[in-house]
């Protein structure tokens, strides 16, 4: 797991305090993705997971059901 920097902002934050991570909607490179560090026992950062802090944390969470580049870029769009 990557320290805990929001992608949206680069703030870093306590996850204890706030915010957290998010786990978006696979897609299927995300699936292959998931497979092959299972069959190579490896343990990594999801390419579908992203940190939020507070500010942005809710508003990833209502976007939880799309994929991790629709939702980026739908926040970063309101921004
Ligand atoms: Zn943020």
């Amino acid at each position: 797991m990557r320290p805990p920097e929001c992608c949206i902002c680069d703030r870093e934050f306590n996850p204890q305090e706030e915010g957290g991570l998010i786990y978006f909607k696979r897609r299927p490179s995300d699936e292959a993705w998931d497979r092959d560090m299972k069959e190579k026992g490896y343990v990594g950062h999801p390419p579908y997971a992203e940190w939020f802090c507070k500010d942005h944390y809710d508003i990833a969470h209502d976007l939880k059901h799309l994929p991790i580049d629709e939702a980026l870029q739908l926040i970063k769009d309101t921004e």
